[in-house]
C-alpha cells in the first residue's frame, strides 16, 4: 500500500505540459494565489463543490438530501450557502446531472501509478511521459517522490510542474527522479510578484538559481498577464540569460478558467485583457521566448 496524494484530476493524452503525449496528474493545494489562475479549484487543499446551474434539471434531490439547508433555490437562481455547508458531499452524490461536482480526493499512490502506466505505449511512441502539476505538486513531496520513483523505474519520462515556492529540501528530494522541471516565473520584482500571487518571490528565484546551477533540466513558463506582470518580460529574459541552455515559453493570458470561478461561486474574479496575437509574437521574438 503506497502513501496517499491529494489530487483533483488526472488528464490523459495532454500535449501541453512537456514533450510528447503525456498524462498529467493535478495535485490539490497551492502556496500561491495567482489572480488569473486557470485552475481555481486547485488552490485550496480541501475538497470543494463546483456548481454548474446550466446542467441542473431541477429535480431538487440536492435540497432534499442536504442536512443543513445549504442548497438554496430562490428568485436569483440556485446557489450554495457555503457558510452553512458542512462538506458532507451528499448533494454531489445525489446529483445525477453532474450539476454539483466534488473536486479533490486522497488517492493511494499505487492506484495513481497503475493508472499512469496504462498509457505507457503512448508515451513510448510519442517520447512523452507523465507530468505532475497542480496546484503545487511539490507541497506533497513524499507522495510526489513515490510517484516519480515508480514512473522512472517503469521507464516513463517524468516532469514536475512547479511555481517553486517550497523549501529547497523538497527539490533535493525529487531531483534524482525528475527528468524535467516546468518552472513558472511570474515576475522578477517582488512587489509585482506579491500583487500577482499573494507572496514574494525570494524563495522561488533562489530555488530556481540552485536548481539551474546544478544543471537540472528546466523549461521556464512565464504567464503573460497584461496589467499584472507585462512589465516583467524584459527582466525575466535578462535573469534567464545566465543559463543559455534553459529555454522559456511565454504563455499569454486567456479566460478559459472563468467558468470554474463561476462554479465555485467565487467573488472578485479577475477579468484581464487577452493580448493580441501580434503583441505576443513580437514579445517572443524580441526577448527570445518560445
Ligand atoms: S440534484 Fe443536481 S440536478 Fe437536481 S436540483 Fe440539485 S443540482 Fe439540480
Ligand atoms: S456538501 Fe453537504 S452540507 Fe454542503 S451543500 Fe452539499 S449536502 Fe449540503
Amino acid at each position: 500500500m503506497g502513501i496517499k496524494a491529494n489530487i483533483f484530476n488526472i488528464q490523459h493524452f495532454s500535449v501541453h505540459d512537456g514533450p510528447g503525449v503525456r498524462t498529467v496528474v493535478f495535485f490539490k493545494g497551492c502556496s500561491l494565489h495567482c489572480r488569473w489562475c486557470h485552475n481555481p479549484e486547485s488552490i485550496h487543499a480541501a475538497k470543494e463543490i463546483l456548481l454548474y446551474p446550466d446542467r441542473c434539471i431541477g429535480c431538487m434531490a440536492c435540497r432534499e438530501v442536504c442536512p443543513v439547508g445549504a442548497q438554496v433555490f430562490d428568485e436569483t437562481g440556485h446557489w450554495i450557502d457555503r457558510s452553512k455547508c458542512i462538506h458532507c458531499f451528499k448533494c454531489c452524490e445525489e446529483c445525477y446531472a453532474d450539476a454539483l461536482v466534488s473536486v479533490g480526493e486522497w488517492r493511494d499512490t499505487d492506484s495513481i501509478l497503475k493508472e499512469i502506466l496504462e498509457n505507457k505505449g503512448y508515451f513510448d511512441q510519442s517520447k512523452g511521459g507523465v507530468t505532475f502539476s497542480g496546484g503545487e505538486c511539490m507541497l506533497q513531496p513524499d507522495a510526489l517522490t513515490e510517484l516519480l520513483k515508480g514512473c522512472q523505474a517503469a521507464g516513463v519520462h517524468t516532469a514536475v510542474d512547479t511555481a517553486g515556492n517550497v523549501p529547497w529540501e523538497s527539490f533535493e528530494q525529487v531531483l534524482p527522479y525528475t527528468d524535467l522541471f516546468l518552472y513558472d516565473i511570474k515576475a522578477m520584482d517582488s512587489d509585482v510578484h506579491k500583487a500577482c500571487t499573494g507572496v514574494e518571490n525570494g524563495r522561488i528565484l533562489e530555488n530556481f538559481t540552485r536548481l539551474a546551477d546544478r544543471g537540472a533540466n528546466i523549461f521556464v513558463r512565464y504567464p503573460y498577464i497584461p496589467g499584472m506582470n507585462d512589465d516583467q518580460v524584459e527582466k525575466i529574459a535578462e535573469f534567464l540569460h545566465r543559463w543559455q541552455q534553459i529555454e522559456a515559453e511565454l504563455l499569454p493570458y486567456h479566460k478559459l478558467g472563468n467558468s470554474k470561478y463561476r462554479a465555485l461561486e467565487a467573488q472578485n474574479v479577475f477579468e484581464g485583457t487577452v493580448p493580441s496575437k501580434d503583441e505576443v509574437e513580437m514579445l517572443k521574438k524580441k526577448y527570445g521566448f518560445r
